[in-house]
């Protein structure tokens, strides 16, 4: 026997993330060139990172041999002067996925439950079922969150509700006044975790401010990453804020030392680099207008993105990414979602871009 089986079901029925195909995995497989490789697959920034974020980070390295600030002052501080809110009302995170991960070490148990939607971001399932806590899935509404349907679904055993504001790997968004009646409709017992990963692409129009809320609701947690428009997906770091009680549960059960010193470094330099952010949301912006003009041109049916993404469907969604990988081209096939027909792919740079439509092409010929 082995001790594996001894493993509460729960975990053992935990199936692993799929993340986005390396590029030293592809160059590997295909005997292709790294340099050759268009990685569009994971929603991170083809713009790299901010030069602060990179100086900063170059400086922090001069003294690895010391524990990072477990309580991470500084970036706490740069927060709290960037949001207007108290330290005490903050969470850092090895990455935003950390945030959920401590959100469900602290509320969820066997006999618990969350609620999250269909095709929603694959963490909410996973940091779900690691309590042993029962997910609810929500059925989709035009592939998006049907907010009226999850406030329905709430039991009285259900203690989080998971939002991904704009969703991956849909794309879709629900504006903020949607989201203000729903946090009104749903009861007090139950945290609220709006997951704002890409909130800096979001388009003039569409923006609100959750943060401001957290005022009206005490059981609200906005959660926010370094990893996609901030370009440090490899740094890891995350954060979020609600209110102070509930950043306190979540601060007692988290790793001492869970960001490392380069990272907290470089996201504080990176927060303050707002010309970057505009320069990247642009250039999403623009990356998105040429893949869809490609999609309409291919006559192929995409959702429409509020994100640095856009899914699209292929119908045989394994034979059209073997195509592109054997072109040197990664996206995201989404099957794991339950959208077997459809992938996803990042927007780049121009030149990506064009690299990856010209792939699709010959993919779908
Ligand atoms: C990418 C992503 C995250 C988190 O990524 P981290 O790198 O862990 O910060 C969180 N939520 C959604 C919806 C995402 O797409």
């Amino acid at each position: 026997m082995s001790i594996a089986t001894l493993a509460p079901d729960y975990i053992r029925s935990i199936m692993a993330y799929q993340p986005g195909k390396p590029i030293s995995e592809l160059a590997r497989e295909m005997g292709l060139l790294e340099s050759s490789i268009v990685k569009l697959a994971s929603n991170e920034n083809p713009l790299g990172m901010s030069s602060h974020a990179r100086d900063a980070a170059h400086a922090a390295i001069a003294d690895m041999a010391r524990y990072p600030d477990g309580g991470a002052f500084a970036l706490k501080a740069a927060l709290c002067r960037k949001f207007g809110v108290a330290a005490d009302q903050l969470v850092v995170g090895n990455g935003s996925n950390d945030i959920l991960e401590l959100v469900s070490q602290a509320f969820l148990a066997p006999g618990l439950s969350a609620v999250y939607s269909q095709h929603a971001f694959a963490v909410y399932p996973l940091a779900t079922n690691a309590r042993g806590a029962r997910g609810i899935e929500v059925p989709a509404k035009n592939f998006g969150h049907d907010l009226d349907a999850m406030a329905a679904a709430i039991e009285p055993q259900t203690r989080v509700v998971f939002i991904a504001n704009p969703n991956n790997p849909t794309g879709t968004f629900v504006s903020g006044t949607a989201l203000e009646a729903f946090l009104d409709a749903v009861p007090r017992h139950v945290l609220v975790v709006l997951d704002e990963a890409y909130t800096e692409y979001l388009a003039p129009e569409q923006r609100y401010d959750s943060i401001a809320w957290l005022a009206r609701f005490p059981n609200l947690l906005v959660s926010r990453t370094f990893s996609k428009a901030y370009g440090l997906a490899g740094l890891r770091v995350g954060y979020g804020v609600t209110h102070a009680s509930v950043a306190d549960l979540m601060n007692r059960v988290r790793q001492p030392f869970n960001v490392s010193s380069v990272g907290l470094a470089a996201a504080e330099a990176a927060l303050g680099d707002d010309e970057f952010i505009a320069r990247s949301a642009e250039v999403n912006r623009r990356g998105m207008a040429q893949l869809t003009r490609a999609f309409a041109e291919l006559g192929l049916e995409w959702i429409p993105s509020a994100g640095n993404f856009v899914t699209f469907k292929v119908g045989d969604a394994v034979g059209v990414n073997q195509a592109l990988l054997r072109q040197g081209v990664i996206v995201r096939p989404i099957a794991a979602y339950g959208m077997p027909h459809w992938l996803r792919v990042s927007v780049g740079l121009p030149e990506e871009n064009a690299r990856f439509v010209a792939a699709l092409k010959q993919a779908l010929a």
